[in-house]
Order: structure tokens, then sequence, then C-alpha cells
């Protein structure tokens, strides 16, 4: 595939542990696109759902080569934009620091604390500065489809949560579990959410979180097996795809300037 792509996209899907493949997607295009910033995390497969242009592209590489800390956030994010992607559906699998959001459940935070240490995380490295707001991280509008696809289908999805991104790729202490539950009043814990909103949000595009709650973190001291999270994590990969599948045919073409801020704020932010 040359640079520019000729091949184009309207929604984007970032798959996560476990979301290799969404496997409805038609007519499928393997799609390598080069960017300033190296390679994606794998080839972006381009193709048809629900009668719209899908790009899925999984976070980690197919067979979950790249740890969180390593993946080229900036590439994905670049390469969608690249081929004309104007939403971006990320699905994640998360640990959860509150009872009630269990092993199961589904999520689609609002909010998140970033706790990462040396990641990239910006497009603008200067001659034009920019300071992106982030008060409202997600787009509304796009969460409010997940959220309505989610409830429809009769899962139990939580429609807002705090989403505490560490950088891994170990897991927390049970001292640090407790700060991030107890003190930061963080709801889940995932290592892949910071850079790629803030660069989505750079790169105007409405991105939102489908995050799968497949254990309860450390401060639970509640034993699970690797089998049990497994398990859990194979039936929440079949939650978020038929989410995907629900919510694709019905996102507008254009996103809703009043319902998303987030594809605005670029406007206020270059210095
Ligand atoms: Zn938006």
């Amino acid at each position: 595939m040359v640079y520019p792509p000729k091949v184009r996209a309207e929604i984007g899907i970032i798959g996560g542990s476990g979301l290799y493949d969404p496997g409805f997607v038609r007519d499928v295009q393997e799609v390598k696109v080069y960017t300033p910033y190296g390679e994606p995390s794998d080839y972006i497969v381009v193709g048809e759902a629900g009668g719209r242009r899908v790009a899925f592209l999984p976070r980690h590489g197919r067979g979950h080569r790249i740890p969180p800390h390593r993946i080229n956030y900036r590439a994905n994010i670049w390469a969608l934009k690249q081929l004309g992607v104007k939403w971006i559906i990320a699905v994640s699998a998360v640990g959860s620091l509150r009872e009630d959001y269990k092993p199961g459940d589904l999520v689609v935070p609002d909010q998140f604390i970033d706790m990462t240490k040396k990641r990239d995380y910006t497009f603008f490295e200067g001659h034009t500065v920019a300071h992106v707001s982030m008060a409202d991280p997600f787009c509304d509008h796009l969460r409010e489809y997940l959220v309505e696809a989610g409830r429809r289908l009769g899962y139990t999805i939580h429609s807002k949560g705090t989403y505490i991104c560490i950088e891994g790729p170990r897991f927390s202490t049970r001292a640090e579990s407790w700060v991030w539950k107890n003190v930061f009043k963080a709801d889940i814990i995932g290592m892949t959410l910071v850079p790629e909103v803030n660069l989505a949000c750079e790169a105007q595009i409405c991105y939102a979180t489908l995050a799968m709650v497949t254990d309860y973190d450390v401060w639970a001291d509640r034993p699970v097996t690797a089998e049990e999270v497994a398990k859990t994590m194979r039936e929440n990969v079949e939650k978020a795809k038929k989410i995907l599948y629900e919510v694709i045919p019905r996102l507008p073409e254009e996103p809703s300037r009043e319902k998303c801020s987030c594809c605005e704020s670029l406007k206020t932010a270059v210095l």
C-alpha cells in the first residue's frame, strides 16, 4: 500500500487484549500505512460492516506482540487519521477498583487519570505549540451510542467511570492499588488509554473507550486463576463485538457539534 493510502474508512476500532479480529468486517483489505512516527501496531484491516467503512487495528499487534509501554500510539492514531477515520471506538480490558464494577461488566469511562511515565504524548513537538483541553477527554456523543447499545443487548454497562492509566507492564502493588481506589477514587485500571485518547483529540477524532472488566485489581485480595480471567475475557470480547456490531451502522456520518466537544478542542489550543 502506498502513502497516502487510497482506501478510506469512517470508523476506527482499536482492539485490546483478546480482540484481534472483530469477526464481522467484510471485503477486507490489509493496509500498511507509513507514518512519520514509524510503524503502527500492525496492518490495518479495512472493510465493510453494517454498510459502513471500518478500519480495525489490534493495539498490541496480532498475537499480542507489543507490551503497553512499547505501543507506537502516535503511529496508530496518525494511520487511522490518514484513512479518514472520524470516530474511534477503543476496546480495552481493565481491572476494577470498585466492588460494584464486576468482572464481566462493561464500562464506558468519562474521565481518566494519567500515571504513565515515559510515552510520546503529543503530535505537537514544536514550532506549533498546542495545549489541548482534556477537561472532558472522551466523546460524549460516541459514549452515548456505546451505552445505549450495551443496554439494548441486556449487558451490565456502566455509563461513567474514571480510568487510571498506569505505565506497566507490571501490575500495581497493594499500596498503589489502595491509593488508586481510596485516594484517587478511580474506578477502573489499565495500561493503554494514555496517550491514545489525547492523541486522538489532537487529531480531532471522536474517541470513546469500551472497557471490559476482567478482574478485581489486587486491592480486593481475591486471588483469581488465570483460567477464570481468560474465561471472563473471552465472554467480554463476545459482548464487545456485539456492541460494535450494533453501534457501527447507527453512528452518524459526522459527529454532532452539539453533543461532542472533543473535535473542537484544537481550535482553542494552538498557540
Ligand atoms: Zn466527539
